[in-house]
């Protein structure tokens, strides 16, 4: 969100001529401007390294600021009188010239203060003007002491978390804490106690032993064409996307990609979705990668992810694991980057800087020139479209590694059927079949919650949230109702407000209430719920899974959690409860959003040599996009889906952008965003050409939070025309008449248009 004061700063600040070098300087503030200082008293400007922190006096503030160029005055040939910074605060550069690089690239692109994105591309403790951890400081861990070792596990019979850690530590010679929290959850307090009494003791981590612990199998021979084509690209930019079913093998190809890498000496950077949802990967490379390995996460305490951070920018880890924000991590020798589930939307961040890390994957590549994998089962329609038009080389999976077979996919016509806990008479039969056969059954239901809908069956009437054009959730179990969109909660009303009936009732299903209506009717089948709300002390949801695999619970029940990246392979039924939920949205993404968690669900069951099974419920068995995902798969089904944009002139065919506003009153947001598009519309016609306005318009959820909301589309046959109409006025923007009413955003490739 921008901000108005601006620009007059910059110049109110310059009336006297100076001859000294001058730094520009990225700040943490919502301008798009880098800001102009002279260097600290005694510090030779010449001297600097872009990439350096200087604090900084800015309006009555003291900032931390990035240096990411210098000029000299005379080359300017401008005057004025400019503040000087207070301190250098590091001898080297923490940003490297290609990360400042692509950090500007990005801010341009996604128009987007830059100096908000240098400062946040810092860890927290940089930012902040702390003096750099250093990187070569052993992490500290724990192991057991001689004494501990000894004595027999079951002494901590009445402290279980302790206990869990004495095992953890009985079957590895040293653990870090991090690694401790990742699969134990918070262990600080088992720690201190076990520590007080004599267990367990800090020691320096030990690097890791220079050898695979492990191999892997010998590869296919598609796996072996895919690791051949991205390995003979080592050392120049190309971009490729590793197209294949769940369970083909691709994690197999990351892993020997990643150890050829290694082989000749480079850095390698792995994006995955969400780390927490991916513990098998990070695990899988631990034992198959031989050298030092950084994860970077929001999950890391702060200090942690620092050192991390340090290391991969230092070289000394050579493989970097991390979600969305590791695209921006310095990496010296970086010389592959793959991306696991490229088609996730957790790669776009939804809010202040929404960039993709997926797309600019692909521009840090083109900038390092290495290659870049994309990888996934269900690639998203503009990857697939960029293969169409041989932006990126496919590299096709089309077989299961081992002997898996595919999931058979099959749907049920649930009109006028009775249902039960969701479930049609069919599937339901098909659950206890499953269940009897001693094998387990996953259902998927994209809600979580007791039921969506809090009803009065008299008149008419629903829980609404008070800030939201939404319904509240019931969740049973913690007594509330609950709004999934601004997180309003409040105490389920005891009758109708409306009519004064009594009695109120749950309508359909979340999660929570499948799960304890099925275990009533499954009596002694263990049954357990996999969503936000069940797994949400750290480390539960690992916890959980490891359950799963262990065979304690037969009857699945899970959100788009359950969705991602896990082997269940003793699941040979899936139940999809509800396919309509997607297939039927306002945003044009939800028909692909839903095909894809269908193959991926899918993808969970049968891995052994059981074959899986894939049942979902729908109204519509007649939906044409349904059938051809059904008959042909999802390739055929990404052809149709990717017609319907082309015909729509939609995404990727075509480029957009989302111009959002929103206020307390609802004349705000439209005003303002009309005052955009005149500003826009006043342009010289070869900016506009190829280029649409359409709206204002009232977002699709008008009111959320207690804010009306408006929304502005551009629309571009090309890329090109839509960033020349953006750069020729977004400074303009922050100074409209009513900018300073609405707070208002900029989203360049939307992919969300809520
Ligand atoms: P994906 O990442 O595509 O889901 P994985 O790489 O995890 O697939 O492979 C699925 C399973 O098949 C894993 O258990 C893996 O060890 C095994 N696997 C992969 N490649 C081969 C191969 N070439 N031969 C035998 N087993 C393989
Ligand atoms: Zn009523
Ligand atoms: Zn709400």
């Amino acid at each position: 969100m921008a901000d108005r004061e601006t620009l007059q700063l910059t110049s109110e600040s310059r009336s006297q001529p100076q001859h000294e070098t001058i730094l520009q300087v990225a700040l943490p503030v919502p301008l798009y401007s880098l800001f102009d200082y002279l260097p600290p008293e005694g510090v030779e400007a010449a001297t600097l390294p872009p990439g350096v922190r200087l604090r900084l006096p800015f309006r009555q503030r003291q900032l931390v600021g990035v240096l990411v160029a210098t000029r000299s005055p005379e080359a300017e040939g401008f005057s004025g009188k400019l503040r000087r910074a207070s301190t250098l605060l590091d001898p080297q550069p923490l940003l490297s010239g290609e990360t400042l690089a692509l950090l500007r690239w990005a801010a341009d692109y996604y128009r987007h203060p830059l100096g908000e994105v240098i400062c946040s591309a810092l860890p927290a403790r940089l930012r902040q003007g702390k003096a750099p951890l250093d990187p070569h400081q052993p992490e500290i861990g724990w192991q057991l002491t001689r004494d501990g070792a000894q004595r027999p596990l079951t002494k901590l019979a009445r402290a279980p978390r302790q206990a869990s850690v004495v095992a953890l530590l009985q079957q590895r010679p040293q653990c870090s804490e991090a690694e401790l929290r990742q699969q134990l959850g918070d262990v600080r307090d088992p720690l201190k106690r076990l520590h007080h009494h004599g267990w367990i003791e800090a020691t320096a981590m030990r690097p890791l032993p220079a050898v695979e612990s492990e191999t892997g199998p010998p590869l296919n021979r598609e796996q072996q064409q895919a690791v051949s084509a991205v390995t003979a690209a080592l050392g120049h930019f190309a971009s490729f996307l590793l197209d294949g079913v769940t369970g083909s093998g691709k994690t197999e190809v990351y892993l020997q990609l990643t150890q050829a890498v290694l082989r000749r000496g480079g850095q390698v950077l792995i994006l995955v979705p969400e780390i927490g949802l991916t513990p098998q990967l990070v695990r899988r490379l631990q034992r198959r990668i031989a050298a030092p390995l950084a994860r970077l996460h929001s999950a890391l305490a702060e200090g942690e992810r620092e050192r991390n951070w340090q290391q991969a920018r230092s070289g000394i880890a050579r493989v970097v694991v991390g979600t969305r924000s590791a695209i921006f991590t310095p990496l010296p020798e970086l010389a592959l980057i793959l991306v696991d589930e490229e088609h996730d939307l957790s790669y776009k961040q939804q809010e202040g800087f929404r960039y993709s890390a997926r797309d600019l994957a692909i521009v840090r590549a083109r900038h390092c020139r290495c290659p870049v994998v994309l990888g996934s089962a269900t690639p998203a329609l503009e990857s697939l479209y960029n293969v169409s038009r041989q932006r990126y080389q496919s590299l096709p999976l089309r077989q299961r590694a081992g002997a898996a077979q595919p999931p058979r996919l099959e749907l049920i016509d649930v009109r006028g059927k009775r249902m039960v806990a969701g479930l049609s008479p069919s599937l339901l039969q098909l659950v206890s079949d499953t269940l009897a056969s001693d094998a387990q059954v996953l259902l998927f239901l994209n809600r979580r919650g007791y039921a969506p809908l809090l009803l009065c069956r008299n008149c008419g009437w629903f829980a609404e949230c008070r800030r939201c054009d939404a319904r509240m959730t019931l969740h049973l179990d913690r007594g509330i109702l609950w709004c999934h969109h601004c997180g309003a909660q409040r105490p389920p009303e005891t009758g109708c407000p409306k009519c004064g009936n009594p009695t109120l009732v749950p309508a359909g299903e979340g999660t929570e209430r499948l799960e304890s209506e099925l275990s009533r009717r499954f009596v002694g089948v263990p049954v357990v719920r996999i969503d936000r709300d069940s797994t949400s002390r750290k480390g539960s949801f690992e916890q959980r899974l490891e359950e799963i695999r262990a065979g304690h619970h037969s009857l699945l029940i899970g959100t788009q959690m359950l969705a991602k990246g896990h082997h269940l392979p003793n699941v040979t039924l899936v139940g999809i409860l509800d396919v309509d939920q997607g297939f039927y949205g306002v945003d044009y993404h939800a028909m692909e959003r839903m095909a894809q968690t269908i193959i991926q669900v899918a993808g969970r069951a049968g891995r052994a040599e059981r074959p899986g099974r894939v049942v979902m419920q729908t109204r519509h068995p007649d939906h044409p996009l349904l059938l051809t995902l059904l008959r042909e798969g999802y390739a055929a089904f990404a052809r149709a889906a990717l017609e319907e944009r082309r015909q729509a002139a939609l995404p990727p065919f075509h480029s957009q952008a989302l111009l959002r506003a929103e206020a307390l009153d609802a004349e705000l947001p439209k005003r303002f965003l009309h005052e955009v598009q005149q500003c826009l519309t006043s342009s010289p016609p070869e900016l506009l050409r190829g280029v649409e306005i359409l709206g204002p318009i009232p977002a699709p959820m008008e009111r959320r939070a207690g804010y009306l909301r408006a929304h502005l589309l551009l629309q571009a046959t090309t890329k090109n025309a839509l960033q020349r109409l953006l750069a020729a006025h977004i400074t303009a923007l922050p100074r409209l008449p009513s900018a300073a009413k609405v707070r208002w955003s900029i989203d360049v490739d939307p992919m969300e248009m809520m």
